[in-house]
């Protein structure tokens, strides 16, 4: 499919310009119309049972799942489907086998889900370090290559920034853990859903991600593993081998991590969103999302009152621009937005107020991010509504 043709699939962009996809996309047409389709042809519940309807779901919620593990390259390991990359990380915190000493390194620019469950982890004895970026939210890689010593169980570093946009090089923090036996984990929110991801290539032990923010349905997301060697956060229905009255053995395989009726339509859906973008090319949609962000940064930056942060960092990007107006809460200049040129775009911290203050903006900032069905016009619209913002307030 041309990535041009896409945009009747999304109805919400006939009236509106969606600029908030880094908090979730939309989701196109032949999405909804596949989990319509279990509703409507074949709801049962899955692995449990022989009837005919019940065999058809568990095939297509497996295959779902196999799908979406190969979207991400992870044939060579297990997926767990989970409600959002916040659960999947939680399921990492909460699985390994901490013990006193540990460490864990992360970073500065991590979104609350990818920094909470180890600050958690802290009150419980593990030693958490967080590298800081620059004053313009670069990291230096080899500011975390010494925060790497030997004992570190985890890093836990997000692929793509939400608040930036910036893409940090995960497959040479990969290599930099193993040297020193360290885990991997990557938070995927913000590249699975716009950047080719191969996990066998870069190397990381787990990598969690969102169905939502990638045209799938609310309520989706998924941790791959290497290898399936956490302790399941729940346990019941469905993740078992066998079970006596005494004792229990766990699922060899991934339904382990699924205990009880997981969301067979949420899954078919996301797995529909997964082939949808891979009918695409990721390729495509990675190199659509930098156009649109350069045209963005590039007319904003020339808007007096206005700072775009981040701008300066070099490397690849993915379609997400923060900025600010001078004179104007952020929250102010997204409500504008919306009643003038219903222009939707997200303000506020984003999830990640310890960057915010590291950059020296407790109150946040104005965020723009894009997908497939967004467009050079909007971007336009955009620039020329926020130019007369600025304008009004100078
Ligand atoms: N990490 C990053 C980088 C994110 O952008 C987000 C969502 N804004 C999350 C984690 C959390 O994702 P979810 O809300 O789907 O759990």
């Amino acid at each position: 499919m041309r990535l041009e043709d896409c945009r009747a699939d999304f109805p919400l962009t006939r009236d509106l310009i969606y600029l908030d996809s880094a908090a979730t996309s939309l989701t196109p047409k032949p999405v909804i119309q596949a989990m319509v389709g279990y509703d409507l042809r074949y709801r049962a519940n899955v692995g449990r049972g022989v009837h005919r309807l019940t065999t058809i779901a568990t095939h297509r919620y497996r295959d779902a799942r196999d799908s979406i593990r190969s979207f991400i390259g992870g044939e060579g390991g297990a997926i767990a489907i989970t409600r959002n990359t916040t659960e999947a990380i939680g399921m990492v915190a909460a699985g390994l086998p901490w013990k006193q000493g540990d460490r864990v390194v992360t970073t500065l620019l991590e979104h609350h889900s990818n920094l909470l469950p180890w600050l958690r982890l802290r009150k419980r004895g593990v030693e958490v370090d967080i590298v800081r970026p620059d004053a313009e939210g670069s990291l230096e890689i080899a500011d975390l290559e010494a925060a790497v010593r030997d004992g570190t169980r985890l890093v836990a570093i997000t692929h793509a920034s939400n608040v930036l946009g910036t893409v940090i090089p995960v497959d040479e923090i990969a290599a930099i853990c193993h040297d020193h036996g360290a885990r991997l984990l990557v938070d995927g929110a913000q590249s699975a859903p716009h950047l080719p991801v191969d996990v066998s290539r870069m190397g990381c032990d787990y990598f969690c991600f969102s169905g939502h923010k990638m045209l799938g349905p609310t309520g989706t997301g998924a941790l791959w593993m290497r290898e399936p060697d956490i302790e399941p956060l729940l346990v019941g229905g469905g993740s078992i081998a066998n079970v006596t009255a005494d004792d229990y053995t766990l699922a060899p395989d991934e339904g382990r991590y699924e205990a009880g009726t997981p969301p067979v339509a949420g899954t078919i859906g996301f797995a529909r969103a997964a082939a949808y973008l891979r009918e695409i090319g990721m390729e495509t949609v990675h190199r659509h999302d930098e156009r649109l962000s350069a045209r963005l940064i590039e007319g904003l930056s020339e808007v007096e009152g206005v700072r775009v942060l981040g701008a300066e960092v070099e490397g690849e990007r993915i379609g997400v621009v923060s900025f600010t107006v001078d004179g104007l809460h952020p929250h102010e200049v997204a409500q504008i937005l919306d009643e003038a040129a219903a222009v939707l775009v997200r303000s506020g911290h984003h999830c990640s107020q310890p960057l915010m203050e590291h950059l020296g903006l407790p109150e946040g900032t104005v965020r723009a991010s894009t997908h497939i069905y967004n467009t050079e016009e909007e971007i336009d619209t955009m620039i020329a509504t926020v130019e007369e913002i600025a304008r009004r307030v100078a």
